[in-house]
């Protein structure tokens, strides 16, 4: 099964796609998590991308593309969180699945409001300390989710393929609404 699953930062994004990964004994491939790996090991990637994350800006499209090619060409099933987070990285996703064969299933939102989302995301930078977790880091992520993300969004909408799901309630109560989602669009719970 592949899944891609949208949403604003403090959506819940991650927890839920590791939770359907892990149900479905499928890969979580996260792009958040591939830039903080690749910073840890100060490959060349990591010391380029570092300066822009910490602002919480977006990194280059080319340079996502690349990262989420090499990845997805080695799995099979998948969800997919973080990418693609701009018009141009969603028309590169399509064509590289198109190209290996290996079509979307679901796309998921998860939906939470600007207020839940920066709440969550203090309290996680309290706890976590993430470096783009600061308040302007926040701001200014969720202003491009909503500028450059938000487009990605009303596509896969205008393709019939979305389901929303709302994501300001407990984890397990909208784990159960995606699973919901995922058995009424017609892709098994397994
Ligand atoms: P969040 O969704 O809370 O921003 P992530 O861990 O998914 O957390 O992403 C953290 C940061 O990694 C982003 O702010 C951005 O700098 C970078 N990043 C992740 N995915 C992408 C992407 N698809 N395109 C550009 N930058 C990305």
């Amino acid at each position: 099964m592949r899944v891609l699953i949208l949403g604003p930062q403090g959506s819940g994004k991650g927890t839920q796609a590791k939770r359907i990964a892990a149900v479905r004994g499928i890969a979580h491939v996260a792009t958040g998590d591939i830039l903080r790996a690749a910073m840890a090991e100060g490959s060349e990637v990591g010391q380029r991308v570092r300066p822009i994350y910490d602002r919480g800006d977006l990194v280059p499209d080319d340079l996502m593309i690349d990262l989420i090619r090499e990845r997805l060409e080695r799995e099979d099933g998948f969800v997919l969180d973080g990418f693609p987070r701009t018009l141009p990285q969603a028309e590169a996703l399509d064509t590289m699945l198109d190209a290996i064969g290996k079509p979307l299933d679901a796309v998921i939102l998860l939906e939470v409001s600007d207020d839940v989302a920066t709440r969550r995301l203090q309290a996680r930078s309290d706890k976590e300390g993430r470096a783009d977790d600061s308040p302007e880091a926040i701001r200014n992520r969720l202003r491009l989710y909503h500028e450059l993300t938000e487009p990605v969004v009303e596509r896969y909408g205008a393709d019939g393929m979305l389901v929303a799901v709302g994501g300001e309630g407990f984890v397990e109560e909208v784990a159960a609404q995606i699973e919901d989602a995922l058995i009424r669009i017609g892709v098994s719970s397994r």
